[in-house]
């Protein structure tokens, strides 16, 4: 029987790697982000996209299920075909919280190495029921991670990978567990100084014009890294020339 390709295979096919044994991801720009491609005049979940193509069948109002987990995969041998409540209880064998859950996000990107998200994942520990602390290699009294040669705070880049965005200079992300390593990222926060919707976390943690001299060790380790004085003061809430006076020692030169 001779197989009749539809005339998107090539394009399909063309945006994924096949070259491992293991799952073949749909590419994505985002962690968030689903496996879709735009045909007929729609937007379709490539991984049924695959199963119909390869199997020659319509999954219609039936899931097809990842026996693989990873979300992203469009493999066919890692594909299934099954009921919405077979889905539902597939998920809960799998203590998933679904593909909402950000347990599942983890899981669906894995397979995927040498990524942003890989690395820092890897540095993060998500065995605990509440916080997913940072973890970390020296004693630096905060979560820098570098990536490829570029400098990160890992519960910002945690919250740029998690939701998808592209956090501006000015958005602080504060903690409402108090847990100033926490990189889980319904633990954290966005706002800006003047329209903060953690106002009140903010408050709490640091206290405009309250530094303590822990937090000056921080600045000042921030400051010889490089940090922009701005950026500082928006995550501490004092004034830029409050880091300013910190960096040259007109104030705390004590500490
Ligand atoms: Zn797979
Ligand atoms: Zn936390």
């Amino acid at each position: 029987m001779e197989m009749s390709v539809p005339k998107h295979w090539k394009r399909f096919w063309n945006r994924v790697d096949i070259s491992n044994d293991g799952c073949w991801e749909w590419p994505t720009t985002s962690t968030r982000q689903k496996g879709v491609i735009y045909l007929g005049g729609k937007t379709t979940l490539a991984h049924r996209v695959s199963y119909r193509d390869f199997y020659g069948v319509d999954p219609g109002k039936f899931v097809v299920m990842h026996k693989c987990d990873n979300y992203l995969c469009v493999r066919p041998d890692h594909l299934s075909l099954g009921t919405v409540k077979e889905n539902n209880a597939d998920r809960a064998s799998k203590c998933r919280n679904g593909d909402k859950g950000w347990l599942g996000v983890i899981n669906r990107n894995r397979h995927t190495q040498g990524t942003k998200f890989a690395r820092l994942m890897g540095r993060v520990d998500i065995n605990g029921d509440e916080c997913w602390p940072f973890l970390d290699n020296d004693k630096s009294l905060y979560d820098k991670i570098t990536i490829n040669g570029q400098y990160y705070l890992a519960h910002r880049l945690a919250y740029e990978e998690f939701y998808g965005i592209k956090l501006k200079e000015v958005d602080v992300i504060m903690h409402t567990c108090d847990t100033p390593k926490c990189v889980r990222p319904d633990h954290l926060c966005v706002g800006t100084l003047s329209n903060n919707s953690c106002d009140m976390v903010r408050k709490s943690r640091h206290p405009v014009g309250k530094l303590t001299p822990e937090y000056i060790k921080i600045i000042r380790e921030r400051i010889e890294n490089g940090d922009k004085q701005r950026e500082i003061a928006n995550d501490f809430g004092v004034d830029q020339s409050m880091v300013s006076y910190i960096a040259t020692g007109a104030s705390w030169s004590y500490v």
